[in-house]
This record gives C-alpha cells, sequence and structure tokens, in this order.
C-alpha cells in the first residue's frame, strides 16, 4: 500500500527526469573528440540533476576493436565520469532491434534491396546525379516497389539482401536543436531510402540508436555536431515506432589543423588519462572547447573538485 501511495505522487520517477546518455563506438579508445562529447554530455546531465548512462555502440561488429570498450571504460573513470545504472551493449539487442523490424513491417514501410554499392553509384551515375567524396550516396529508390506491401522477414531468400524504410513522399523533419535553433531536412532529398538491416544481417546504426533510446528512456541527446545530419532520420523512425523524441544538443567537433573531423586514426588526438594530472589537463582542454572559462586551475584541484566547478559553471548557450 505504502508503494501504491508513494505511486501517484510520482507515477513515473524513470521517464519524469532527465536521462542522458554517452554512446561511443568501441572502435578505438577515447580522443580529444569524443571527451568533449562524453564531458558536455555528463555535464548536461548533472547540472539538471539527471542521469547518465554509458551505451558501447558496437552494433557494426566488424569495425570494433577488441579490448577498445573496456579502455574507454577505464578513460572515462581515469575522468571521473562515472555513469549511472548497468552499461548498455548494442551487440546484445538484437531481439529488440528484430521487434522493431517486424513493427515497421507491419506499418508496410520496409523492402528488400539487392543494390552493391557499386550498383548505386551506377545508377547515380546513368541518371547524372554526382556524389561528392565523403558524402553519404543518396539512394535512388532502384529497388522500391511500386506499392509496398508485408514482407516475410523470416523467410530470408540465399541472395543477401538489405532492408530499407521507405520514406513518404515530402518526407520533411523538422526539429530544434537547444544550441543551433531551427533544423530541418528533407530526408527524400538528402538521403532517400535508408537501410535498417544490412544484407550481411546487421542492424543498422540509426535503428539501434533509436530503439534504445527509447529503450532507456532518453530525454537528453547531448552529442557531437557530426551527427546532426543523422537526427532527421532518427525522429523519422521515433514516430513511426510511436517512441517520445527526446531533446537534442549538439556540441561543436575539435578539428585538427587542417580543419578536419578527427578520427581516431589520428595519433596526435590521443587523450592521455594514465594518471590524475594527465586526466584533469585533457578535462581542461575539453572544457575550453565546451565554452567554460574560470575553471580551477591549480595543481591541487582534485578531478572531482574540478568536475563540481565545471558542473556549476556549465551553460552550454555560452559555447
Ligand atoms: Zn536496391
Amino acid at each position: 500500500m505504502i508503494l501504491a501511495v508513494s505511486n501517484l505522487k510520482n507515477p513515473s520517477p524513470l521517464s519524469d527526469g532527465y536521462r542522458g546518455r554517452f554512446a561511443p563506438s568501441p572502435t578505438g579508445p577515447l580522443h580529444a573528440g569524443s571527451l568533449v562529447a562524453a564531458l558536455g554530455s555528463w555535464l548536461d546531465a548533472r547540472k539538471n540533476g539527471g542521469k547518465w548512462l554509458l551505451r558501447i555502440e558496437d552494433v557494426d561488429t566488424p569495425r570494433c576493436v577488441p579490448g577498445a570498450d573496456q579502455e574507454i571504460l577505464r578513460q572515462l573513470l581515469a575522468c571521473g565520469l562515472q555513469w549511472d545504472e548497468k552499461i548498455s551493449w548494442q551487440s546484445s539487442h538484437q531481439e529488440r532491434y528484430q521487434r522493431a523490424l517486424e513493427r515497421l513491417n507491419t506499418l508496410k514501410c520496409l523492402y528488400p534491396c539487392t543494390c552493391s554499392r557499386q550498383a548505386i553509384s551506377n545508377t547515380l551515375a546513368a541518371l547524372g546525379i554526382e556524389t561528392p567524396r565523403n558524402q553519404e550516396v543518396i539512394y535512388p529508390g532502384s529497388c522500391r516497389p511500386a506499392s509496398i506491401l508485408m514482407n516475410d522477414l523470416g523467410n530470408t531468400p540465399s541472395q543477401k539482401l538489405a532492408w530499407r524504410l521507405a520514406l513518404p513522399t515530402g518526407c520533411q523533419v523538422e526539429f530544434e536543436d537547444l544550441r543551433l535553433g531551427h533544423q530541418q531536412q528533407n530526408l527524400n532529398d538528402q538521403v532517400g531510402d535508408f537501410v535498417l538491416c544490412r544484407n550481411d544481417g546487421l542492424f543498422t546504426y540509426q535503428l539501434a540508436v533509436v530503439v534504445d533510446d527509447a529503450e532507456q528512456a532518453i530525454t537528453h541527446v547531448v552529442r557531437g555536431v557530426d551527427l546532426l545530419s543523422n537526427t532527421a532520420r532518427q525522429i523519422h523512425l521515433q514516430e513511426l515506432l510511436g517512441y517520445p523524441r527526446p531533446q537534442y544538443l549538439h556540441l561543436p567537433l575539435v578539428l585538427d589543423e587542417q580543419g578536419e573531423k578527427l578520427s581516431k586514426q589520428t595519433l596526435a588526438t590521443t587523450i592521455h588519462t594514465q594518471d590524475a594530472k594527465q586526466a584533469l589537463q585533457e578535462l581542461r582542454k575539453a572544457a575550453l572547447h565546451l565554452g567554460l572559462r574560470n575553471l580551477p586551475a591549480g595543481d591541487t584541484t582534485s578531478i572531482a573538485e574540478w568536475l563540481l566547478a565545471a558542473t556549476h559553471a556549465w551553460d552550454y548557450r555560452s559555447i
């Protein structure tokens, strides 16, 4: 009875409060750029009295580097960025992704695609559409049937096929980013029908992240601006699957001297967290990038004291 009374006062404590996350891919250790995303999302959660969850995005298993996940955990702990709740591993969520795919199938918005990468660029070239290097290819809809029916997902033929999401015409997605303001993307023109399950059977990042954010009741997605162009796809999937839309805050990227995004291949961006002094030094660099000024500078400051001061100072509007 006591439980019932407290439930009345606070009917859904888990979904009411702020729930943020940091979701690194274990393709290498954290670098200067991913530490910025980790620190920014941690500070935003702590400032809001919320939870900060850690999700290892190891859904693209061939790209994962053995041991990188453990190294990331070690680096986060060395920096005092402690997570709440159990760590979530995407590689163990195949069933929930499959359920989401089946749900989309019942909505008649999935179709199989047998195109190779080469076939897609040939089709685009024949249409006179050039795709600049490093830009995503806009799928020309080659395999899309005239009318989409439910498919038999269980009866996969021996031929390798991917499952694509059929976008409705005029699929314009609009959202507010807390820092960048109003955003919009026309998914038909800028993305095309995108893949949810690859022809090697792996679920894609777009599907996995949407399903996991909903499963973990994430209310705030704080991440690097390199993921901004994925947000419209994720919102469209959330709407189809009936999930709530979290708030989005995209943080500025750390660029190298050539103005390129840092990658895990760039050795110069390695962060050093072997001892507390080094870890604090890395946190200070990340904080500067997040517009945090006037934080305790002395050598005698502990990481815990510094993080507390940074939490008080955190304000994404001053980035
Ligand atoms: Zn195709």
